[in-house]
């Protein structure tokens, strides 16, 4: 079978389009609460020194808030701020009507404790779903805002109708930021998840085992053909930039030629973290506005 993306094999999912539906959601709700409530959602982006890809980051995230109707409220601080000051700008944005979201990019100076100003964020207003309070809401399966990137995942799935429940899923890489929300989101969905690490015995043969393979350890091309069953769905989070262009943790070619579904890089999972981030916020508005 040729896909119309013309690899030989499997169906490549089309990120891009998933997430220009996502966003496309969004800002309709966003009029809809504005024209309901009078109230417009606001994101406020906190970036913290000048480190060259959070930039970018931070300016795809605030173009895209601003295209879904969102108010960009944005806050910079200079990489020597004190972690006195960045607590302080932390809560002034959590006591801010206006301010429906907060999202502290990552990662931080050095000098900066991470997870104490990821904490001053309050879970109403934690659209990137890092904090305690969120990863605790999400353990013990209550509501609240999802982690971006395996809430992109799911979306990605759910667009492409790979069935979870009951589904044998591997989900390699176990950080806090990927791969541990997204197993409990998947077994929230009713799948049988395994999830792999830097020392699982045999991630060949583990993987083997799964109708759907998610890759997400940040090693490029990770996985090989070797460690997917024909007809199954791989899904790769990660994202290296090499000589050659982007590549991610899946040995894409190979892969495709035995797998049913594959998400590319660039193209797959990347589009959906930033659609999941304004859907978060539309929703954390939603909520606080009482639309
Ligand atoms: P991370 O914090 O470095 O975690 C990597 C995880 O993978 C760890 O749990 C590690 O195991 C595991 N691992 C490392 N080498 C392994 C190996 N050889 N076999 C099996 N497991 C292995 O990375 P992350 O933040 O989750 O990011 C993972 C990748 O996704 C990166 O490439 C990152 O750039 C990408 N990413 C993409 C997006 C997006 O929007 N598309 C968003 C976030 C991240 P241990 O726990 O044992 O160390």
């Amino acid at each position: 079978m040729t896909s119309p993306h013309g690899t030989t094999g499997a169906v490549v999912i089309d990120g891009k389009a998933s997430a220009a539906r996502v966003r496309e959601e969004v800002a309709r709700d966003v009029a809809a609460l504005v024209a309901e409530t009078g109230q417009r959602p606001g994101l406020a982006t906190v970036l913290i020194g000048a480190d060259p890809a959070s930039e970018v980051y931070v300016r795809n995230k605030r173009t895209a808030c601003r295209a879904a109707g969102m108010e960009d409220l944005h806050r910079y601080l200079p990489a020597d701020v004190s972690q006195e000051v960045a607590e302080k700008v932390l809560d002034e944005l959590a006591a801010d009507d206006f301010v429906s979201g907060i999202l502290l990019q990552l990662p931080l100076p050095e000098h900066l404790d991470r997870r104490a100003l990821l904490d001053r964020i309050p879970a109403e207003k934690d659209v990137d779903g890092l904090t305690v309070q969120s990863a605790g809401l999400l353990a013990l399966g209550r509501d609240g805002l999802r982690p971006c990137t395996p809430a992109g995942v799911l979306r990605l799935l759910d667009d492409h109708a790979i069935p979870l429940r009951g589904a044998e899923v591997v989900v390699v890489g176990r950080s806090e930021l990927v791969g541990r929300p997204l197993a409990q989101l998947l077994t929230a969905r009713d799948a049988t998840v395994t999830l792999c690490h830097s020392r699982t015995a045999d991630l060949a043969a583990t993987c083997r085992r799964a109708d759907v393979v998610v890759a997400a350890a940040g090693v490029p091309r990770l996985i090989g053909a070797d460690a997917v069953r024909p007809g199954s769905v791989v899904i790769d989070v990660g994202i290296h930039r090499e000589a050659g262009g982007l590549c991610g943790d899946v040995d894409f070619g190979p892969v495709a030629e035995r797998a049913g579904h594959i998400s590319p890089v660039p193209g797959g999972v990347g589009p959906m973290t930033i659609a999941m981030l304004l859907a978060n916020t539309a929703l954390a508005a939603r909520r606080q506005f009482g639309g």
